[in-house]
């Protein structure tokens, strides 16, 4: 341990007056100074530092980092669509229009403009939901495990519901639902087994308890092989209130993934799904169904606690717009789902030769993701480049700015432009060509 060393540290003030600092706000100068020096402190006593070198530096690299929004753009070339550490779906240009506009300034998001009163906040998307899936009724909360919590509480509290063994599922962080169940207050009744459970056992444990039946879709993973579950239609039949979660919750039909309507339409009385899913618009849990069990939910007061803020509610109504007026292929997730990423490839792949960057055309799979379509592999077309280290290379594209995930298979780095978004192809093509300077430069 160096007592001199740690005595010669300089003191905050002292570092503030150095010219290459004062140009920084106060504030995040005077954090910035005291992380470093704090780690100056612990690397004397440790004995890893035997001088004290380049601290002003250090200070301006800190307040760089500390100064910038972590939350960043980033560009996925992965091909998931819907990917959950990558923020899910994408929005519309026209979602992002209506969110800056009532984001930068005052907005009628409580106000009827025709009678100067309080409004409802949900107006809009209500009534597009409803013209969207024929439902007599809607709500929209935070997201969907909100929305599923909302209606077994308010629906379901002190009595009983009836789930399949084969539907206890866990679908992600913490969302399980016998533990959102235990949360409601609503005691759980388990029927069937894990691989098959048929109508008749729903009915048996009908009770004068039960308050609903709940059916939960399958959202991130398949059972195949002996199995049964009974059609919503059949669960329908039983003439006891049935909730459905289904998740992805889809408004155009879409490979094997249940649509909202086809679900209310085949009898289900609520339906909850989520607004970044299939839908491709801002984080939401969106409720449609019957008057009756939609006010139920909004009159709880857990409602107000979900209640939707006021930006995604921007563009949750302006995506729910598009599809309304037969646009959705302008919503990149819906538009990603659909196509098979050839042209795009092609184009690519071109830019890159051009370039000297040995990249081949190869047939590949993208995949929906976020707990949609599951094991539904999207046929497309990627770009693969080999790398001795793929775990390096995809680092080194991470470290990019903006930074660049991919995906990695068979010693290949895989470029799919399926979840590329407009202007994405420049930005990669400008990173790979720089890779490829850097690793020529060390041969
Ligand atoms: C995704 C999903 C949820 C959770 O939805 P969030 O909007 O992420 O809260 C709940 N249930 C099912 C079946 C899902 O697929």
């Amino acid at each position: 341990m160096n007592h001199e060393l740690l005595r010669s540290l300089p003191g905050v003030d002292s570092l503030l007056e150095e010219p290459a600092l004062a140009s920084l706000p106060g504030r995040l100068a005077r954090i910035c100074i005291r992380r470093v020096l704090e780690r100056f402190r612990l690397e004397i006593l440790e004995g890893s530092r035997t001088e004290i070198t380049s601290l002003v530096d250090e200070v301006c690299a800190e307040a760089a980092v500390l100064g910038r929004c972590r939350l960043r753009r980033v560009i996925n070339a992965t091909g998931i669509v819907l990917h959950t550490n990558m923020g899910r779906a994408p929005l519309a240009p026209e979602a992002v229009r209506v969110v800056t506009e009532v984001a930068s300034g005052y907005s009628n998001v409580e106000l009827d403009l025709q009678t100067g009163q309080r409004g409802g906040r949900l107006a809009g998307v209500e009534e597009a939901l409803c013209l969207l899936t024929s439902a007599p009724a809607a709500l929209a909360v935070n997201n969907n495990a909100a929305a599923v919590l909302l209606a077994l509480t308010a629906l379901a509290r002190g009595k009983e519901v009836v789930v399949s063994r084969g539907e206890l599922v866990e679908i992600g962080g913490s969302f399980r639902v016998p533990e959102i169940l235990e949360v409601s207050g609503a005691t759980l009744v388990e029927v069937g087994t894990t691989n098959r459970t048929r109508s008749e056992d729903y009915e048996k444990a009908i009770t004068e308890q039960t308050a609903l039946l709940l059916r939960v879709h399958p959202s991130n993973f398949r059972v195949s092989g002996f199995t049964e579950r009974p059609s919503t239609a059949d669960l329908a039949a039983l003439k006891c209130v049935l909730v459905e979660d289904l998740g992805s919750g889809a408004l155009v039909r879409m490979g094997e993934e249940p649509a909202v309507m086809d679900v209310l339409e085949a009898g289900a009385d609520l339906v909850t799904f989520s607004g970044d899913k299939l839908l491709g618009g801002s984080q939401a849990g969106l409720l449609v169904g019957s008057k009756e069990l939609i006010e139920a939910c909004r009159k709880h007061p857990l409602y107000r606690a979900m209640r939707l803020d006021k930006l995604a509610l921007a563009a949750l109504e302006a995506t729910l717009r598009l599809h309304l007026c037969g646009l959705e292929d302008e919503v990149p997730g819906i538009r990603a789902l659909r196509g098979d990423g050839r042209e795009a490839a092609t184009a690519l792949l071109e830019r890159l030769l051009a370039q000297g960057i040995p990249a081949s055309l190869v047939e590949d799979v993208g995949y929906a993701g976020g707990g949609s379509l599951p094991g539904e592999e999207l046929p497309g077309w990627t770009i693969a480049i080999e790398a001795e280290s793929c775990g390096t290379f995809a680092s080194l594209l991470r470290s990019h700015d903006p930074p660049i995930l991919v995906r990695v298979a068979h010693n290949s780095v895989r470029i799919d432009p399926r979840t590329l978004l407009p202007g994405d192809e420049d930005v990669v093509v400008d990173a790979l060509i720089l890779a490829n300077s850097g690793s020529a430069g060390h041969e």
